[in-house]
């Protein structure tokens, strides 16, 4: 659960909100009721202190070299044996069932 509070209010008096928004008691409002000077809450832990964002120091970089987003792995690279593996299977033809054949021929009337 995410709360939020504001700074500006007095420890004693702080309160946490589920919902990020000007605060209440801090935020100016003018006589029409409009926004003179907001006060934003920010995001805090349930008691009201506030939660700082941790961020990593340098970027994780994956095996080429290009900074790793966090949370994904890079597929794995493929053997040599695979490599070739793979280079062998496109090589050789593929027959074209006769089924297909048949259905493309017999549209035309
Ligand atoms: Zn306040």
């Amino acid at each position: 659960m995410k709360h939020y509070a504001c700074m500006d209010c007095p420890t004693s008096e702080r309160s946490t909100f589920k919902f990020k928004g000007l605060c209440r008691s801090c935020t100016e409002y003018g006589s029409d009721g409009e926004v003179i000077t907001p006060v934003y809450r920010i995001r805090t832990d349930e008691y009201g202190n506030p939660v700082k964002h941790i961020r990593a120091e340098r970027p994780t970089v994956n095996r080429s070299g290009i900074p790793q987003r966090v949370g994904f792995r890079e597929a794995r690279k493929p053997t040599k044996k695979e490599l070739q593996g793979n280079a062998a299977m496109i090589a050789e033809e593929v027959p074209v069932p006769e089924m297909v054949e048949i259905i493309a021929g017999g549209e035309e009337e």
